[in-house]
């Protein structure tokens, strides 16, 4: 029989398909690596406009409590020190998150944490919620009505587009309250976002592999389909099958980008604005991702993002998967067809998995996949 070309054919250039490709490479495996987009990186992607690193699809921060994936990432890249420190404001007042005892001393003057816990056990107390039916109950039984109504109800609407009291209680399953000052978003134990932005990471992972841009695998499924013995696919499992079986829902978002001519324009890297008035959910100052680079800090001007979540509609980009009834039942339904009719295609990565995954799941993921194929090691 005649030999392919290659081992694997990847489909998708995200952290997921170049960690995947980084393994098989190293295991003396032959790989091509294609996206449809006109770069290379996927949602981590970042454009460098005027010496201020962008992140191009959202805000990135690199966040693990896995030490063999965060080993590894440091073998391409630099971490710098970043830790999210995340401003929230409503009705021109600001609050630290998550919700600390910042927070509880904004909203209520309190300084001590039993006077914060007083509050909070006695407005759980009020509201009488034994069952929570929605996400509005599901919070206030958890945080009390004043810190659901300031900090929780006016974004989660703007996020998923739909009121609390129509959502799901399962989607908040607890929410971090902390009785001490610490405004570190995350609970890991390594955070940071590698210094000038994700492009490294991807360009070190695919260092030496052959990668092919604006290359849609369903517009060239025919010349493609015979190059590879295997194909690990991370687009979406319902295009792959050209929504044979339906659509899978997703929450999209729409980002709106300026540049201004001022040195600081909020004076940190994200600020929610959590009331229902205003229709983003964030502002995004690329800048202050870059904190110990003094030439991004004290240039003459600012990057920022406001962030619109949208419906998704067809050519809009699948962001967040809605993991509902529907859509996990659609979902097990595509990988059955998937086993049935193409079982040397692994579908994977976000899209792939239909599944939120953060960066370093999608690392570990990969990492497994490799395992599974040809016994890969870290
Ligand atoms: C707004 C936002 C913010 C986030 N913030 C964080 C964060 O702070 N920290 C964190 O850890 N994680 C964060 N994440 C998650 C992170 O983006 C993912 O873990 C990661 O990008 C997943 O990588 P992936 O390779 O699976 O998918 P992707 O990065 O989406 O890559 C998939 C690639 O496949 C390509 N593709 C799709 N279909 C085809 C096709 N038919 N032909 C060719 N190519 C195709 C796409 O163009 C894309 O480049 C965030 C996600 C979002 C949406």
């Amino acid at each position: 029989m005649e030999q392919r070309k290659y081992d694997y054919l990847i489909v998708g250039a995200g952290l997921f398909g170049a960690t995947f490709a980084y393994m098989a490479k190293q295991q003396g495996k032959r790989c091509i690596v294609i996206d449809k987009r006109p770069h290379l990186g996927g949602n981590v992607y970042c454009d460098n406009l005027g010496g201020i690193t962008v992140h191009k699809y959202g805000p990135h921060i690199f966040h693990t409590s896995n030490k063999e994936v965060w080993n590894f990432v440091n073998k391409f890249v630099v971490f710098n020190q970043f830790t999210l420190n995340t401003i929230a404001t409503y009705k021109e007042k600001l609050y630290n998150l998550p919700f600390n005892m910042h927070t509880f001393h904004q909203m209520w003057d309190v300084t001590k944490p039993e006077e914060a816990f007083a509050i909070i056990e006695q407005q759980r107390r009020e509201a009488t919620i034994e069952n929570p039916r929605n996400l509005e109950e599901q919070a206030i039984s958890l945080v009390g009505r004043d810190v659901y109504e300031t900090l929780i109800k006016g974004y989660t609407e703007k996020q998923w587009g739909r009121p609390c009291r129509e959502l799901p209680a399962d989607i908040i399953k607890r929410l971090p309250v902390r009785f001490s000052f610490n405004n570190n978003y995350f609970n890991d134990r390594f955070q940071g976002i590698p210094e000038g932005g994700y492009n490294a990471l991807i360009g070190g992972l695919l260092e030496g592999t052959e990668c092919l841009t604006y290359c849609n695998y369903i517009d060239n499924r025919s010349e493609l389909e015979g190059i590879a013995d295997e194909i690990i696919y991370t687009g979406p499992i319902d295009e792959f099958f050209d929504y044979r079986l339906g659509r899978l829902e997703y929450r999209s978002l729409r980002f709106e980008q300026e540049d201004l001519p001022i040195c600081n324009f909020q004076g940190n890297a994200i600020v929610n604005y959590t009331s229902a008035e205003v229709p983003y959910t964030r502002i995004v100052e690329h800048k202050w991702f870059d904190t110990y680079n003094a030439a991004a800090i004290n240039a003459p001007h600012t990057i920022i993002t406001r962030e619109y979540p949208q419906d998704f509609t067809p050519g809009a980009e699948p962001y967040y998967p809605i993991n509902d009834e529907r859509n996990t039942v659609l979902h097990k339904d595509y990988l059955a067809l998937a086993k049935k009719e193409v079982p040397d295609i692994a579908f994977a990565g976000r899209l792939g998995a239909y599944k939120y995954f953060d960066m370093d799941k999608t690392i570990a993921e990969a990492m497994t996949l490799a395992n599974r194929e040809y016994g890969y090691k870290a």
